[in-house]
């Protein structure tokens, strides 16, 4: 890589206490102690090896993300977060997010975290129903949700992110509304705010087709968005992208460099990097991880050039994510053709479907398009 590039770094935390029957993540359940460990000197010798052969570059966010990354113990990770300021350059005023379940931090792991400079807490609540939380198949409750809260603030966080999920089985407009409320009792600088998706092949997924549990339908879905997104607002909230809410100046740096299609290294198992318009995907079976590091080698599984209209649509895609939307000088400058030129047909059916609109600099979703964006997206899909 030549010339300084500002890039962000992820580390993949492979572990959780327990599998939540709609996760389709990739992460282990059943570990010893052991494996943590050769898994973290493992992240130790990928980051060791890149920093002989990422020059140039300067770290601007970290993300410790899973998984569970605080099934790990507060020295596994300051170990970690002491290996990224060793082998690479990090900027000064660089955003450091650890995610962390409410089931599995205590005080000295939250001040352990500050100590080894992270500076954002990312705090896994989903709800504060307890019935919902047991639902979800959820480790811990809205007790655990709150004190892991206020033991996060005591420790001095002073960037604190909150995710909710919503359209949950049985969930009533009642259920959510308390939901808010208590989340705005806590007052956080960060929320995001996803629906509960249905994977193939989960447990959740199953007992839906089995009839056991039922979800509520799109409509009522996007009506209790719709209502949070206004109750945020109310709040001094900035909705800045579909799902994420900020307060001023607290927009998540790590995710907005996703979603501007800006370059990121990713460590640890199954982790893909984008870097120099290339994308790597590292193996993902964690011996096989382990095994190639312990003998120096880094463990990609695959690495290939992003073929020119992917990159264009990808481009679209992310940042349509942004409230702000899509640059249309940006994306000049990045392929030297205008987003016109290739996408005219599809932007001219979405905006006749109301779906997007224009001003003279953007493209950016309209409110329904927001409530419909993977319709949006397939439109830059061949
Ligand atoms: S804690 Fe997160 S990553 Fe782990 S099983 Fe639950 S949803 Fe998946």
């Amino acid at each position: 890589m030549s010339n300084m590039q500002s890039i962000g770094l992820y580390i993949h935390i492979p572990f959780c206490r327990s599998k939540c029957p709609y996760c389709d993540f990739f992460s282990l359940v059943s570990y010893d102690e052991q494996l943590k460990e050769r898994y973290v000197d493992a992240l130790k010798k990928e980051m060791e090896i890149y920093s002989q052969k990422i020059r140039d570059v300067e770290i601007i966010s970290i993300y410790v993300g899973g998984g569970t990354p605080t099934v790990l113990t507060g020295e596994q990770l300051s170990e970690i977060l002491s290996s990224c300021y060793h082998n690479f350059q990090i900027a000064k005023k660089v955003e450091s997010t650890v995610e962390a379940n409410p089931g599995t931090i205590d005080k000295e792991k939250m001040e352990r975290l500050l100590q080894s400079g992270v500076n954002r807490i990312s705090l896994g609540a989903q709800s504060f129903n307890n019935k919902a939380l047991k639902k979800l198949g959820r480790i811990h409750t809205k007790e655990d949700n709150i004190a892991a809260y206020q033991l996060a603030r005591s420790a001095g966080f002073k960037n604190i992110n909150v995710d909710i999920m919503f359209g949950l089985p049985g969930q009533s407009k009642k259920e959510f509304e308390n939901v808010l409320t208590e989340l705005m009792l806590l007052k956080p600088e960060h929320i995001s705010l996803y629906a509960l998706s249905v994977e193939s092949g989960t447990p959740l997924d199953n007992t839906i087709k089995t009839g056991k549990t039922r979800l509520p339908c799109d409509d009522f879905c996007n009506k209790l968005f719709l209502s949070a997104s206004d109750y945020f607002s109310e709040y001094g909230y900035e909705h800045y992208e579909i799902s994420n809410f900020a307060q001023s100046a607290k927009r998540c740096i790590h995710n907005e460099l996703y979603w501007k299609n800006r370059a990121y290294l990713s460590i640890g198992a199954g982790a893909t990097s984008y870097i120099d318009n290339k994308r790597y995907q590292n193996y993902q079976e964690l011996n096989q991880y382990i095994y190639l590091l312990e003998n120096g080698i880094l463990p990609i599984r695959y690495q290939e050039v992003l073929p020119l209209k992917e990159r264009m649509a990808e481009t679209i895609i992310l940042n349509l994510r942004m409230m702000e939307g899509l640059e249309k000088k940006a994306f000049h400058s990045l392929f030297n053709i205008t987003v016109e030129d290739i996408y005219y047909q599809s932007l001219h059916n979405l905006k006749e479907q109301g779906l997007l609109t224009e001003s003279n600099t953007h493209y950016f979703l309209t409110k329904k398009g927001i409530l419909l964006a993977n319709n949006v997206f397939m439109e830059f899909l061949d």
